[in-house]
């Protein structure tokens, strides 16, 4: 971890956390909804971007700061870890978008494909561009195959007990498994099982605590993608 690269992250995430107030508040309704444009409370217009708090009423949108502190932290990590690497502009932008993906799950448990399929193209563009840099195009094949194994795996789960895992998350594994397959075949077993323990560890919490039902649903999202992150930053390469 490089501390100077980190600090550098932390400071990068404040800005981008603001930046995707926006996504974040538009698609936080339920899937099939129009996007929210209005305030919650009064319903006067929002603003497209820099969305911090309504205009006419001054409500806040969302936990003051959250999201800026929550991409602080996954940039300040992924920039100590990648830092001056080709593939640190990837994990960054996964990171981000993760960060973004996460809110929204937890808040009406969904992972909008809005999000998800546009970021396929732009996350092998950037791995493309670490493979030509390093010279390293086993790497880029490995994460294409990881995409493939990783959703293909969460396909075959979301198929065998339907209602359990999502088609979000099967879509979202799709682009954890690229990142995680550029990192190694380690990396993205210890990935794909991180999100999984993480999951069970923290139902069980809930159900010990009676906070959670047992047939009810917990967003699968966040652990996936926190799953993810820690193998990333743990793997090694
Ligand atoms: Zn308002």
């Amino acid at each position: 971890m490089n501390l100077v690269w980190a600090a550098e992250g932390v400071i990068a995430g404040v800005p981008a956390g603001t930046i995707l107030r926006s996504a974040v508040f538009r698609l936080s309704v339920p899937s099939g909804n129009p996007d929210r444009t209005t305030c919650p409370r009064c319903a006067a217009p929002v603003p497209r971007w820099l969305l911090l708090r309504c205009g006419h009423c001054g409500q806040h949108f969302g936990t003051l700061g959250a999201l800026e502190w929550a991409t602080a932290v996954v940039l300040g990590l992924l920039f100590g870890r990648f830092g001056g690497q080709p593939d640190m502009l990837a994990f960054c932008f996964l990171g981000a978008l993760g960060v973004a993906l996460a809110a929204i799950d937890l808040s009406v448990q969904r992972l909008p494909d809005r999000l998800v399929l546009p970021a396929y193209p732009v996350l092998i563009a950037l791995l493309a561009i670490a493979a030509l840099i390093g010279h390293d195009a086993a790497a880029l094949g490995r994460a294409l195959l990881g995409g493939l194994v990783l959703g293909g795996t969460y396909l075959v789960l979301a198929l065998l007990r339907p209602g359990g895992i999502g088609g979000g998350d099967v879509k979202l594994a799709g682009l954890a498994g690229l990142a995680l397959g550029w990192l190694g075949w380690p990396t993205l077993i210890a990935g794909g099982a991180l999100g999984f323990i993480l999951s069970g560890a923290v139902s069980l919490v809930l159900l010990a605590a009676r906070r959670l039902a047992l047939q009810s649903m917990i967003s699968f999202g966040p652990f996936m993608l926190a799953g993810a992150l820690l193998a990333s930053l743990a793997g090694a390469r």
